[in-house]
């Protein structure tokens, strides 16, 4: 028997960590941090798988992380939300990304996305049978313009997947942008479904802008987060999905035939998390901010060109300006295979016409690894 997905290649995060296994080298390629996440969240997950209940949870996720979501997202963005009727709890944002696009495509809608594309999302919109319609940014600025949304949205939209802050490209989208992509959500009547994984991972005093505190996008976006990503604790798959109660009752439904629940230690460890003191989540980005300069500076060092990076683990570095014929694949092969360093290459982020000098570096790593990488690129300078 043969499946639709079987054709498809397997995902660049895993062949890179495996390449990067097989040659003993340093890992900046997918994106994981080297800390093993706040130490009190853990201990509240291991209480919990202890002492707590371990059968199936709510459906909708513990009451407890669901209140602690709407607290903590009132503090963090100024977003009124009901725990009851507008936050559910998947297994992880890849689970909530699935389970929105099944939900809210119906076979042949167009979804408009934006290249570079998180490589999730074009097989999961393809399998909800949607027709992509791609947009397209371009280096260095990646900017969300006019002519960019014109250039995918058609009387056909029906929904649009949006990424922010961005991962490749590090980009944290302005306002302007914002509210230029609300209006044509608003205009073509489109659903938005906003991945905002990245959202506590924003620097140079940044503040985040959830889609939801976007004048009339309230009642037709699904805001999505990933605790993974707010703790650094990339494994533990925990998401959250906020909407509309409206938008929520197709939503749930997917979910319940997805996973229908999540561990529910992990789920009061998160709900623990998120009540932490502001300060905390300051010194993460602050840590973050420190180890994105660390690692610009040395390749800049180096002789690379490093592109701007307001948010996410990553920081681009754009080979065009080293040498015009480098393409990114064969200098990423070359990097972990004769330098024992491992990076992504951003060309595995677009579905056609990718651009191919661009590579993308984590830098969630301490100071030893981002050294030690920097130390062994010494031979490309
Ligand atoms: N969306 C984006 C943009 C991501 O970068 C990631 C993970 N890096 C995910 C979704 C998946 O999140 P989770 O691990 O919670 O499924
Ligand atoms: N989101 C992570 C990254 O961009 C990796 C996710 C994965 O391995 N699928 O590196």
């Amino acid at each position: 028997m043969n499946s639709i997905f079987a054709g498809l290649p397997t995902t660049v995060f895993e062949t890179m960590s495996q390449l990067a296994r097989q040659h003993d080298a340093v890992n900046l390629g997918q994106g994981f941090p080297d800390d093993p996440g706040p130490r009190d969240v853990r201990e509240k997950a291991a209480e919990a798988v202890l002492d707590g209940w371990n059968q199936y949870p709510p459906m909708m996720g513990v009451p407890e992380l669901r209140q602690a979501a709407a607290t903590h997202y009132l503090h963090w963005q100024g977003l009124e939300l009901d725990p009851a009727t507008e936050i559910m709890v998947t297994s992880g944002a890849t689970e909530a990304l699935a389970g929105a696009l099944l939900a809210l495509i119906e076979p042949g809608d167009e979804v408009v996305l934006f290249q570079p594309l998180y490589d999730a999302y074009l097989p999961l919109v393809q399998r909800a049978g949607g027709v992509p319609r791609l947009a397209r940014l371009t280096p260095p600025h990646w900017r969300l313009t006019e002519e960019v949304l014109a250039s995918a949205f058609t009387p056909k939209t029906r929904v649009v997947l949006f990424n922010n802050p961005h991962n490749p490209t590090g980009r944290v989208f302005e306002s302007e942008e914002l509210e230029l992509l609300a209006a044509f959500c608003r205009r073509s009547g489109a659903v938005l479904i906003a991945d905002e994984v990245w959202e506590h991972v924003v620097f140079d005093g940044r503040r985040h802008i959830s889609v939801l505190s976007l004048p009339g996008l309230r009642e037709r976006s699904v805001k999505i987060a990933s605790a993974g990503k707010i703790f650094g604790m990339t494994g533990w798959k925990v998401g959250m999905v906020c909407a509309a109660p409206e938008l929520m009752k197709g939503l749930s439904k997917a979910h319940q035939f997805l996973t229908f629940t999540t561990p529910p230690a992990l789920q009061h460890a998160v709900a623990y998390g998120l009540g932490k003191d502001p300060a905390w989540f300051q010194g993460m980005r602050a840590g973050l901010q420190r180890s994105r300069d660390r690692l610009a500076d040395g390749l800049a060092g180096l002789g690379l060109t490093p592109l701007p990076s307001a948010g996410t683990y990553f920081l681009n570095v754009d080979l065009a300006a080293l040498d015009p014929r480098l393409d990114d694949e064969a200098f990423c092969r070359d990097m972990v295979e004769r330098h024992g360093v491992a990076a992504i290459p951003v060309s595995a982020f677009y579905a056609r016409e990718a651009v191919r000098s661009v590579v993308r570096f984590c830098f969630a790593k301490t100071d030893a690894t981002l050294d030690e990488a920097l130390g062994r690129l010494e031979r490309l300078r």
